[in-house]
């Protein structure tokens, strides 16, 4: 019998005693409990029926077992299925349909709503909540003891992650055992993970970073983590100097270092800090290196491809940059009218080929043909450029790319310039209809705490800087700006909102 991630991440926490979590409370929880309740789990969902293949939907909070559940499905070969928490149930009605979920596990505080979703598509509904209990934890504990895990080979499906939609509908990302294996490997010998190893770990787990990146890591290293709900400043300052390593997406460094308690001393024993998921700015590199002493390690990833680049553990950590492609995976820049590659230094779009990269949509087999191309090369959507020693930098999203009475402008530029302004804190630049130019230029700046923009001085320094094409046609200034749980700007409700504005 054959199961390669089971044997690599779940096979090893049989036999070993000492704690591979540690909860909010400093509950500790030895890998031998891990496995038994991935084991007990993986039994019920036998007996719910449930068939090698078949999905598994969870829209559960963040917990020891609800990570025992991810588990439990690599052991019964049930392709994981994780949904933001945050979602509707009008949001997961369509998760459910659209990938022909089995069951659908989710929170007793919604399982009326859940429960009838779950019913319009034939699926069965179980309830979680954010201490693991529930339905399902009462089906494990009266499931048969020693369950076998599921023959699987490389190719079956571990996971499908729906993408986070916001140009049109959400798409199912198949991931296979290998995809998830091969990056978890790459990333554990080029960040040096190893057992002694401790993971502050305040990530959601229903999306890539939380859930494969930090803990398929720690489970192959055979390191442990602290596993928090999610971020809080007081909670990550109370366990950092119990941790060796924190991953996290840039909003958690720049919280902390809005934090007096988060000196150099707090931290000096760290081994590893990495950030992805959306860009870090140059400036919160640069201030976490003078407060700390450490270079936060960027790396670039995504639903569908896992990691793709990574800056390297020794060497030059360039702020501003995500680094050369992993070992193993091909990283070139195409014009995104063409697909042919461009030459070294001019900006283009990212197309990714390796290991890591998914075996398509699910049940979308035109996007996965839009995007994925037959040589294996997936259209990753972000423009970016690689300089001459390989380090990747990401200028944009293609489709936060201005087009502007014809001109192409990419927002990063300008909003690095805004960046610098006096007063400013972060800024962000969309592309508003408008009726001469298609769109229009438009920045939208947050001040620094208890400063005010000179938002004439800002324009003069606009006017200096850069080409009147792509200056800001209007500038507007908001207490913050709109983002997601991974800490993504959410251009597209910046576009909504300003869509009226030249009308
Ligand atoms: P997701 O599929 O939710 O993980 O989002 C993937 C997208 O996040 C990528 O296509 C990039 O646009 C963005 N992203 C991830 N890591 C970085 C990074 N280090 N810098 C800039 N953007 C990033």
């Amino acid at each position: 019998m054959t199961n390669p991630l089971y044997d690599a991440l779940v096979a090893p926490l049989a036999t070993r005693s000492t704690p591979v979590l540690t909860d909010a409370a400093g509950r500790d929880l030895s890998g031998t409990d891990l496995h038994g309740m991935a084991m007990a789990l993986a039994s019920a969902l036998v007996g719910l029926g449930l068939q090698p293949g078949d999905r598994m939907a969870v829209q559960i909070d963040k917990s020891p077992r609800a990570l025992a559940l991810y588990l439990a499905a690599v052991a019964a070969g049930v392709v994981f299925l994780p949904l933001n928490t945050a979602y509707t149930a009008e949001e997961v009605d369509y998760f459910v349909g659209n990938s022909g979920a089995a069951l659908l596990v989710g929170a007793p505080a919604r399982a009326d709503s859940l429960r009838q979703v779950a019913a319009r598509h034939g699926a069965q509904f179980q309830t979680m909540d954010a201490q693991g209990d529930g339905a399902l934890a009462d089906l494990a504990g009266t499931a048969p003891a020693g369950f076998a895990p599921v023959d699987r080979g490389p190719d079956d499906l571990a996971a499908i992650l729906y993408t986070s939609g916001t140009t049109g509908r959400s798409k199912g990302a198949m991931l296979s055992q290998h995809n998830l294996l091969s990056n978890a490997q790459v990333l554990v010998r080029e960040w040096r993970f190893a057992e002694t190893d401790v993971l502050l770990h305040m990530l959601p787990i229903f999306h890539t970073h939380g859930l494969f990146v930090a803990t398929n890591v720690v489970l192959l290293s055979g390191g442990s983590m602290i596993f928090l709900p999610g971020f809080k400043a007081d909670q990550a300052i109370d366990w950092l100097p119990k941790s060796t390593t924190m991953m996290g997406v840039p909003t958690f460094y720049t919280r902390l270092l809005d934090d007096p308690r988060f000196t150099r001393d707090l931290v000096g024993h760290m081994r590893l800090f990495t950030s992805g998921s959306a860009p870090l700015l140059a400036e919160t590199h640069v201030q976490f290196e003078q407060r700390t002493g450490h270079r936060i390690l960027e790396r670039y990833g995504m639903t569908e491809t896992n990691m793709n680049t990574s800056n390297p553990y020794d060497g030059d950590r360039r702020a501003g940059t995500v680094g050369p492609a992993l070992p193993g995976v091909e990283v070139k820049i195409t014009d995104p009218a063409t697909g042919a590659t461009l030459p070294q230094g001019e900006p283009g779009m990212i197309e990714v080929r390796g290991p890591n990269v998914f075996k398509g949509y699910w049940q979308m087999p035109e996007k996965t043909r839009e995007e994925l191309r037959e040589d294996g090369f997936f259209i990753t959507g972000d423009i970016g450029v690689i300089d001459t020693d390989g380090y990747v930098s990401i200028v944009a999203r293609q489709k936060d790319l201005i087009i502007t009475g014809g001109y192409n402008v990419y927002p990063k530029e300008i909003e690095l310039i805004l960046d610098e302004q006096p007063g400013v804190l972060e800024s962000a630049v969309v592309g508003v209809p408008h009726p001469d130019f298609g769109e229009a230029v438009v920045g939208v700046l947050v001040a620094q705490p208890g400063q005010t923009i000179d938002l004439e001085a800002v324009k003069a320094a606009m006017g200096q800087s850069l080409a009147k094409f792509k200056q800001p046609k209007h500038i507007a200034i908001l207490p913050e700006l709109p983002r997601n749980t991974m800490g993504k700007v959410q251009k597209n409700l910046l576009r909504k909102d300003l869509a009226g504005l030249f009308a």
